[in-house]
């Protein structure tokens, strides 16, 4: 199984990786605010994730890493 992890602290919360996720697990956490003052990326299912790591390749931060 996939796992995700986000360098929570350098996402902008542009919203790209969540566009990229074919599995839709992969959400701004509008509750939530990092000390860059944005809503950080979550994945909200890790057992639903596939490992197909277009959340990664999508961000230009270099925030998410996806491990097999
Ligand atoms: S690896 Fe693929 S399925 Fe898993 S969270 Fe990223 S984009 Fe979604
Ligand atoms: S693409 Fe990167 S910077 Fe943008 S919301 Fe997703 S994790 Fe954050």
């Amino acid at each position: 199984m996939a796992k995700v992890t986000f360098r929570e602290e350098r996402c902008k919360g542009c919203g790209l990786c969540e566009i990229a996720c074919p599995k839709k697990i992969v959400v701004i956490a509008k509750d939530r605010i990092n000390q860059k003052g944005y809503h950080p990326a979550i994945i909200t299912d890790q057992d639903a994730c596939i490992g197909c790591a277009f959340c990664a390749t999508s961000c230009p931060d270099l925030v998410i890493t996806v491990e097999k």
